[in-house]
C-alpha cells in the first residue's frame, strides 16, 4: 500500500530520529563555537551575530543563493572578517569540538525500524533536517542516532539547499532534487510548524509525537500522527 501511495519518504532528524535536548545542546554548541572565535571577537557579540545571521539565512527566499552563502555573507559582514580568515576556526570546531557535544544526543529505539521499513519498500528516504548546519554537523548527529548517511538518498544541509524550514520552497526544492511530485511524498517530523509546512508544498504529513514541538498560536494540521514506533508500522503497510 505504502509503495503505491508514495514515491518518497522525508523525515526530520532532531526530536524525530534522535532524542536531542535542544535547550541544552544549542547553548553548549554556540558557547563552544564562540570559544573558537575568542581571539577574533568577544563571545556575547559573536553569539548575537551567529543568531542574527542564522535568522537572515532562515528568512532568505532568493533561489540563486545557497543557505551557506547567505549565512557567511551576512555573518562575515557583521564580524568584519573574510570567510577565508575564519574558515579554519569553523573546520577545527566541527572536527574537534562538535564530537564532544554528543552527550546531548541519544539514539531512539525505533529510528532503525523506520529507516528499515522505508528500505524494505524500496522507497527513497530523505533526511529533511532544517538545512542551517554544514554537512559534517548533520552526519555526526546521524552517527549519534546510530544511523549513517548512506541510508539516505538525499540529506539537506546548508551547502545544498536554498531555503530553510518552514518555507514551503524548501520542500519543493527537495521534491525537485529527487525528481518526485510533492503530492507523492510523505514528510514525517516532530515540529508542528517547521515539519507540517510540507503540506503547503502539497506533501502528505505525519506528526511524530514522541518529542512533539508545539508552536504558540499555531494549530497543527496533519494527515497522520503517532509515535515513532507507529510510524515504522505505518510504513510497513
Ligand atoms: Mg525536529
Amino acid at each position: 500500500m505504502i509503495r503505491n501511495r508514495y514515491d518518497a519518504i522525508l523525515i526530520d532528524l532532531d526530536g524525530t530520529l534522535i532524542d536531542i535536548d535542544l535547550n541544552k545542546f544549542i547553548p553548549a554548541y554556540v558557547s563552544t563555537l564562540a570559544g573558537r572565535f575568542k581571539d577574533f571577537i568577544e563571545s556575547d557579540a559573536f553569539i548575537a551575530h551567529l543568531f542574527g545571521a542564522t535568522t537572515v539565512m532562515v528568512e532568505n527566499d532568493d533561489p540563486q543563493k545557497l543557505n551557506s552563502d547567505v549565512f557567511y555573507e551576512d555573518f562575515c559582514r557583521r564580524i568584519g572578517y573574510e570567510y577565508g580568515e575564519i574558515k579554519h576556526l569553523i573546520d577545527d570546531f566541527y572536527r574537534h569540538d562538535f564530537p564532544q557535544l554528543r552527550c546531548w544526543g541519544n539514539k531512539l529505539s525505533h529510528s532503525g525500524a523506520v529507516v528499515n521499513a522505508v528500505k524494505e519498500k524500496k522507497l527513497p528516504l530523505v533526511l529533511a533536517t532544517n538545512p542551517i548546519f554544514p554537512p559534517e554537523a548533520v552526519y555526526q548527529r546521524l552517527g549519534w542516532a546510530e544511523l549513517s548517511r548512506d541510508q539516505f538518498k538525499f540529506i539537506t544541509t546548508m551547502e545544498n539547499m536554498h531555503y530553510c524550514k518552514p518555507n514551503p520552497n524548501y520542500y519543493l526544492e527537495i521534491a525537485e532534487k529527487i525528481n518526485c511530485q510533492p503530492d507523492r511524498c510523505l514528510m514525517a517530523g516532530n515540529d508542528t510548524l517547521e515539519d507540517l509546512a510540507a503540506a503547503e508544498a502539497g506533501m502528505e504529513t505525519f506528526l511524530v509525537e514522541d518529542y512533539i514541538l508545539h508552536r504558540k498560536d499555531h494549530k497543527p494540521i496533519y494527515d497522520h500522527r503517532g509515535s515513532l514506533k507507529y510510524l515504522a508500522e505505518f510504513l510497513k503497510q
